[in-house]
This record gives structure tokens, C-alpha cells and sequence, in this order.
């Protein structure tokens, strides 16, 4: 298997993807991204989507009847399809996770009959990542047998939900819930908005596009205000909570597997990091390429590409586990719960860590690649237009700050499970932690000493040394946290106002080192790392060591402040050499590296040849039409002459 044929098993989920994206590689190259995009206005933008979303689901329809379902969640990796995808990746599985089988079965004809656009409607004006405190209502009426939603304020309106402003005509909210005069905490409910047919709002319901945006400005983002709007009692979602005609309730399930049916958004969240992946991939691509036609590609450029490129491979590969782990959950869910529990604390923590990563890396590397290069600031070249899309990847699905968090606390939650000695609650990516816990006696004394520059050559020592920075990252986080609850402070308190900081960084540090351990043990295992052919692990090797030297790097304050390397001067100045050593070894090999990217040579937008460029030859259509009228233009002025 070559680099190639190995990105595309990584980046796509299924091998039926990839043979889709052959199909239309084929056939009908219209479906990718290519340069006129750029040039597109919002409303051919929206088109453009659309038609994706009915051809792609077509192929997918036809060629692969039987596995329509599986395929349509993530078909917006065959090609880009905005935010209409939403309605598989967002609406469908809180429906298939949270309703009974009719319930699914009810909904499920009506979405793959196209019959249903859908929204995942949560935030509200007020309330984005504090859900708890969202002020939708739905107040049951045993009379008309109705919920009653109402938007009792502005700020509980919904706000920025993909698909709400136009094309939705369902959507699944989250209310507060009122029951013969009680509260019964949130609930999800499907909520149609929209007549399918004319597209026109039911009354009661006031919903619409919430205006221009900085970038991303292709997506339908909405907002919705409900009132007095009665929508039948069988729309409330219940699996786990059941409300009887006459008001009776009844909860269904253990908290535990009710939990399971909050773990509906995982899947895109892992899809979300596969995301902004592909776009760190293919933004690494084209400044390649610019670079390389623009001008002289000098040992910085060279550099800083090889850094981006371990990145990404590394990532892929992280992100390949990440799949298989997700489907691995999917399984459970029906075939094995408890284990699909198990299974879900971990991805869960893995996901809101590599979610965050991933969409900030995503930025800064395209920062870096476009945005401070003076070409990349056109365009043609898709690095300004994908950057600008994709600043938004840190705040939708999960805040990237708060996501984080929830990672902290789960490492600190673990860190206490080591102290008390129940190692067998630390879940198998946290292990390390289990496995070197002896040294966390030996804090005052110089741990993993680096001597010479073979050490930071070697896997296992690059492994052993993050590993062991991680593990006091944690612990020191965990003494934080303690410390303020001792000294009086809520756990809430502590969290949000004294140690959000910390902990973020903590997080994103360990979950970074993760991503080292994670690619390391598929690149040296014969059977994950498929038939990958031997050229081609010896790069990716070579690659896996300028990642876990660079997170080495990064860490460098924090392996002197917990004694971790040996001398800090002495191990900064090994890392460099190491870095000088390896760059010299895969400098020579950049151009496989880079084509050894996923895309068709279509979706990688047009980059202008700067040596040959001239205003009047060139290609765009914004040149030609930019070429003043030179008549009109001199008429204009002259007679005031
Ligand atoms: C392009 C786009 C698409 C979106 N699509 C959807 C969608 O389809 N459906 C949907 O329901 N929503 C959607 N959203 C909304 C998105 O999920 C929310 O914006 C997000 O959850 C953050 O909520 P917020 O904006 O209210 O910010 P807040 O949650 O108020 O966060 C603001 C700041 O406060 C900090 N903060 C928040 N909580 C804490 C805490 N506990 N402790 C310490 N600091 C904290 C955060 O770190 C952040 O810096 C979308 C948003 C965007 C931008």
C-alpha cells in the first residue's frame, strides 16, 4: 500500500468512500471544492451544496443500497455539503439514540424519504455551553394530548443551529419540561418548523438566517422563537423518559444507560476532528505548492512543512484508531452496553481533547501557511477562504475551552483512582498513568536523563519521556484542585473561575503526547498499520519523530519544572540537534510526503504560477474583469477639465 492508498483508509471511514470518491473523481468532478468556489456568491455557494447532498446521496442510494444508512452519516466526506449534512450527523442520531424503535422508525422514513431537513437545535441566545440552564419550555397538556413550547425569553431563543435559518423543517430541542405543574428537567423533543412542502414556518414558530457572518459564510445558521406551539406528546423523545397520555411518567433504564444516550454527538465530534485534519492536510498541501512556484523553497519553509506534515500524519493516524473506537462503541450499544459505557468515557475524553486540538492546530497552521504569507491572502489559492471557514471549528460542537476541561477533569478523576489504588478504573489511553505511578515518589529526583542525541532517535525513550511529563501534568493539576476545595472553594468554583486555565493546558498537553503514543502503536504493528509498503513506514517513522520530539519541545518547561530530561538548557539544546538530524534525513523526501495526500488533484484549489503570472494573461475572471474601461473612465473625469 502506498502513502496515498494509507491516507485515504485513515482519513475515510469507510472503504466505500473512498471508492465513491473514485466514482466522482470519474464521472463528475463538479461535486469537489475546486477554485471557483472562491469566486462563488453565498447563493451559488448554497446551490452548490445541495445539489452535492442529492447527487451524493444518490450514487450512495444506487451503488450501495444496503448500506444506506451507514454511508449517508458521513457522506459529506465524498465532498464538502455545508450544513445541510446535519441532518444525519446531527438530528438522526439524537433521535436513534434517545427515542424508542417506533420513534426511529417513524422519523427514519421521513429522513431517508427526504421528506425531513433537519436541525440540532441546543444553543440559545443565553445558553451555549451551559446547558443545564437552556429556558426552552415544553408543558404538557393532557387535554390536547400536546407539549407546549415557549421561548419565555430573548435569551432563550435558539441561536446559530446549522440548517435552522432556511432549510429546516424539524428540528430536535432540548426544553425544560413541566409535567401536571413539575419540572422534569431537560428533555429532547422533535419539532417541526417547516411545511416540507412550501418551506413555510407553522404558526407559533418565528425562525431565520441570524445575518453575515466573519467567514463561514455558506452555512444556514438560524435562530428559532417558539410560541404557544403545540406539538404532539409522541415528538417528546422516549427511550429512557416516558410520558402516558395522561401525564403519567415514567423513567425507563438505569442513569447509566440513559448516559449512553448522551453520547449522540460523539460520533460527529470524531468526524469534526477528521475534519479539520483533512483541511490541515490539504492547507499543507497547497503552501507547499505555493511556495515551492513562488519562490525559492528555502531549509526555514522546508522545516516548518515537515513539522506540519508529522502533525498530520500523526494525527491521521490517531484519528484511524479514533474511528475504529467509534465503531467499535456503535456496536456495543445494542450487542454489549456496559462495555459500550466504558467505551464511551474514554472516547469521550479522547474526543472533546482532539476536537480542540485539531480545530486550533487547523488555524494556526493555515495562519501560518496563508495568512501570513502575502499570496496566500488570495482567494484562488483556498488557504485564506478555508482558514476563515473553519475559526468557528472552536466554538461549535463543544467549546474548545470547556471541552478541554471535561478532558482535565477526567485525567484528575483518574489520577485519584491511581492514588486510592483502583487501577482498574483508568481506562486504556490513560494507562500510563497506572504503569509509571512509582515515580511520582520520586519528584524531587532527576527522572528519564536524556545524555546524548541517540536518546531523543529512539521511540521508546521519546515515549517514556512524554509519558512522564504527562503523568506530573496530571498530578500536579489534581493537587490544584485539591488544594481549592480544601481550602473551601465549591467544586464549581474551583473548576470555572480558579483552575480553567491550567487545566485546559494540561489537557491539550497531554492529548497531544497521546497523539504520539497513539500513532506509534499503529505504525509498529504489522496488522493496523495494513500493507504498508516499507518505504513508506521508514517516512512515516521519521515523521513520528519529529512529532514527538516537537511535543518534547513544547513541553520543555514543564520536564525542567517536574525534573524530567536532565539539565533544561542541555535537553533543549539535544532536542534541536535531534530536529537538525532528522530534517537533514526527510528534507530530500518532502515531495512524497506531501503526495502522499488524500485529494484529487480538483480538490486542491488552483495555485497560480507566480513566474509566469501576468495581469493580462492571467486566468481569473476577476482579473479580466478588473481591466478598467479606459474610455469611459477619462469621459468621466475630462469635461470638468
Ligand atoms: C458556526 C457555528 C455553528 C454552530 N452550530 C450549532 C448547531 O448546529 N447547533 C447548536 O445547538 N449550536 C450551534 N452553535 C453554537 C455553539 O455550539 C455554541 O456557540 C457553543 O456551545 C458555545 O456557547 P456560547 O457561544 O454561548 O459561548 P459560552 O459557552 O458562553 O462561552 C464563552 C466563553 O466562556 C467560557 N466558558 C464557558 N463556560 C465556562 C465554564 N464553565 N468555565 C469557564 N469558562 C467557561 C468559554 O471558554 C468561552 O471562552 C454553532 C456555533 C457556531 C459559531
Amino acid at each position: 500500500m502506498d502513502l496515498k492508498a494509507f491516507s485515504n483508509l485513515c482519513i475515510n471511514p469507510y472503504p466505500e468512500i473512498t471508492a465513491l470518491r473514485k466514482y466522482f473523481s470519474d464521472n463528475d468532478k463538479s461535486v469537489f471544492l475546486t477554485t471557483e468556489f472562491a469566486e462563488m456568491s453565498y447563493i451559488q455557494k448554497f446551490q452548490y451544496f445541495i445539489h452535492n447532498y442529492m447527487k451524493i446521496y444518490q450514487a450512495i442510494a444506487q451503488q450501495y443500497p444496503d448500506k444506506v444508512e451507514q454511508l449517508v452519516d458521513v457522506m459529506q466526506f465524498v465532498a464538502p455539503l455545508g450544513t445541510i449534512s446535519l441532518t444525519f450527523n446531527g438530528l438522526k442520531p439524537s433521535i436513534k439514540l434517545l427515542g424508542t424503535p417506533e420513534q426511529f422508525k417513524k422519523w427514519y422514513e421521513l429522513i431517508y424519504s427526504g421528506r425531513l431537513i433537519g436541525a440540532y437545535a441546543q444553543t440559545e441566545i443565553g445558553h451555549g455551553s451551559d446547558v443545564q440552564s437552556l429556558q426552552l419550555t415544553a408543558t404538557y397538556n393532557p387535554e390536547t394530548k400536546t407539549f407546549v413550547l415557549n421561548s419565555p425569553s430573548t435569551r432563550s431563543i435558539k441561536f446559530w443551529p446549522g440548517n435552522l435559518g432556511m432549510q429546516a423543517t424539524h428540528c430536535v430541542c432540548q426544553a425544560q419540561t413541566y409535567i401536571n405543574g413539575k419540572h422534569h428537567g431537560l428533555h429532547t423533543f422533535v419539532v417541526p418548523i417547516r411545511d416540507p412542502k412550501t418551506f413555510k414556518q407553522y404558526e407559533g414558530v418565528e425562525a431565520g438566517d441570524i445575518g453575515s457572518k466573519l467567514a463561514y459564510s455558506w452555512g444556514d445558521n438560524g435562530f428559532l422563537k417558539l410560541t404557544n406551539y403545540h406539538i404532539p406528546r409522541e415528538n417528546l423523545l422516549m427511550k429512557y423518559f416516558k410520558v402516558e397520555e395522561d401525564g403519567t411518567v415514567s423513567s425507563k433504564g438505569d442513569k447509566n444507560a440513559i448516559k449512553i444516550g448522551y453520547g449522540g454527538m460523539l460520533g460527529l465530534r470524531v468526524t469534526l476532528s477528521v475534519y479539520f485534519l483533512a483541511e490541515t492536510f490539504r492547507g499543507a498541501v497547497l503552501a507547499y505548492r505555493q511556495w515551492k512556484r513562488s519562490s525559492e523553497l528555502d531549509s526555514i519553509k522546508r522545516r516548518r512543512l515537515l513539522k506540519s506534515f508529522s502533525f498530520v500524519y500523526t494525527g491521521m493516524m490517531t484519528l484511524r484508531s479514533m474511528t475504529l473506537m467509534m465503531r467499535s462503541f456503535n456496536e456495543n450499544i445494542h450487542k454489549n452496553p456496559k462495555k459500550a459505557l466504558e467505551e464511551m468515557v474514554e472516547l469521550h475524553l479522547l474526543a472533546s481533547a482532539y476536537k480542540s486540538l485539531y480545530s486550533w492546530t487547523l488555524t494556526y497552521c493555515l495562519r501560518e501557511y496563508g495568512v501570513d504569507q502575502s499570496v496566500g491572502n488570495l482567494l484562488t489559492t483556498g488557504i485564506t477562504g478555508l482558514y476563515g471557514d473553519t475559526i468557528p471549528g472552536a466554538t461549535y460542537e463543544g467549546e474548545n475551552s470547556v471541552m478541554l476541561q471535561q478532558t482535565a477533569r477526567g485525567l484528575c478523576k483518574f489520577m485519584q483512582d491511581v492514588e486510592n489504588e483502583e487501577f482498574k478504573k483508568v481506562p486504556e489511553a490513560f494507562k500510563f498513568l497506572v504503569d509509571l505511578r512509582e515515580l511520582l515518589d520520586k519528584a524531587d529526583e532527576m527522572k528519564g536523563n536524556v545524555e546524548r542525541v541517540e536518546d531523543l532517535l529512539n521511540y521508546e525513550k521519546i515515549e517514556e519521556l512524554i509519558d512522564t511529563i504527562a503523568l506530573f501534568n496530571v498530578k500536579e493539576c489534581y493537587e490544584l484542585m485539591k488544594m481549592h476545595i480544601v481550602g473551601g472553594n465549591s467544586v464549581n468554583v474551583t473548576w470555572n473561575d480558579k483552575t480553567q486555565g491550567r487545566m485546559v493546558e494540561m489537557a491539550l498537553e497531554v492529548s497531544r503526547g497521546l497523539t504520539y503514543k497513539m500513532s506509534k502503536q499503529i505504525l509498529f504493528d504489522n496488522e493496523k498499520r495494513k500493507a504498508l509498503g516499507e518505504k513508506e513506514v521508514t517516512l512515516l517513522k521519521g515523521l513520528l519523530l519529529v512529532h514527538g520530539l516537537d511535543v518534547l519541545h513544547r513541553n520543555v518547561n514543564l520536564a525542567s519544572r517536574f525534573k524530567i530530561g536532565g539539565n533544561p538548557e542541555r535537553l533543549i539544546a539535544l532536542i534541536g540537534e535531534a530536529q537538525e538530524i532528522l530534517a537533514k534525513k526527510l528534507e530530500g523526501s518532502l515531495d512524497d510526503i506531501v503526495e502522499g495526500h488524500p485529494f484529487y488533484e480538483e480538490e486542491l484549489y488552483y495555485v497560480r504560477d507566480f513566474k509566469a503570472w501576468s495581469p493580462v494573461e492571467g486566468t481569473s475572471d476577476r482579473v479580466k474583469r478588473s481591466i478598467i474601461e479606459k474610455e469611459s473612465f477619462i469621459n468621466t473625469f475630462s469635461p470638468k477639465l
